[in-house]
């Protein structure tokens, strides 16, 4: 279900200013009521998009690339970015066109220093309000999820982390993966939320029920993300966009 007439009022879309301390529509409250499962992407969506833990990761997939094939870097980030746009990770790329160890490839692009990120604690404490069941949902590692949310002072908050393994090495945005997610936790969809930073992730949520929320960058902050990855506009499988995950999670609970 998509509600465009509040969408812009509700996220801080670009098309609409809305003053920082200005209270969320009562209607957000509403529209997340019967919620009782929250659900989070990892990457790009607890942390800053400008933080400079993803762009870590995707040196380390470069230099896996480069070390396995012999490339120079410049081939092997080609190689990376067409098995990532064809694949949805470039572990699965690899998965199908060669046989390569998953452990070892998750354990080589996850092995990144993450004393960069600071503790969250205005995030900490929008995602302890939240009613119900938390779940990390990613196209990452669990040991990865653990560690970088450990390292954001918000791991204790959720009950369980389904990764790439947990999803048979298949990754979002493949249907069936949800559907192993939502059969291994129990999740009842159309009782639940999700927020991710990548647009094309959250159209099977949305088929199935799903409340949507595309986490995006805030104006002139910088995005290393691929521009297929960046949502020009909303579509219609986005309930809502926010820039400010925190402020947003407060405000649909009421605490704004
Ligand atoms: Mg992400």
């Amino acid at each position: 279900m998509t509600e465009p007439a509040d969408k812009d009022a509700a996220g801080n879309h670009d098309a609409v200013a809305i003053p920082d301390d200005a209270p969320l529509p009562r209607t957000i409250v509403e529209h997340f009521a019967h919620v009782d499962t929250w659900v989070f992407d990892l990457d790009n969506t607890l942390y800053p998009i400008d933080s400079d833990l993803w762009p870590k990761i995707d040196a380390r997939i470069t230099l896996f690339l480069s070390q396995m094939f012999g490339l120079d870097g410049m081939s092997s980030m080609a190689l990376q970015k067409y098995y990532y746009r064809k694949y949805g990770t470039t572990l699965q790329g690899l998965m199908l066109e060669h046989r390569i160890s998953s452990d070892e490839y998750l354990d080589f692009v996850h092995d990144i220093d993450r004393t960069s990120l600071v503790p969250n604690h205005t995030l900490a404490e929008a995602i302890a309000a939240l009613p119900g069941r938390r779940l990390i949902f990613t196209n990452g590692s669990r040991d990865h999820a653990i560690k970088t949310a450990k390292q954001l002072g918000i791991d204790h908050m959720f009950e369980d982390v389904f990764d790439i393994v947990a999803g048979d090495l298949t990754p979002k945005p493949d249907p069936n993966v949800y559907a192993r997610f939502f059969d291994k936790h129990g999740v009842d969809p159309a009782r639940s939320a999700m927020f991710e930073d990548i647009v094309r992730n959250l159209e099977v949520p949305h088929q199935r029920g799903m409340r949507t929320t595309l986490v995006v960058p805030k104006p002139g902050q910088f995005d290393h993300r691929e521009p297929w990855e960046v949502a020009q506009e909303a579509p219609a499988h986005v309930d809502y966009v926010t820039d400010d995950l925190a402020g947003f999670l407060r405000g649909i609970v009421g605490e704004v």
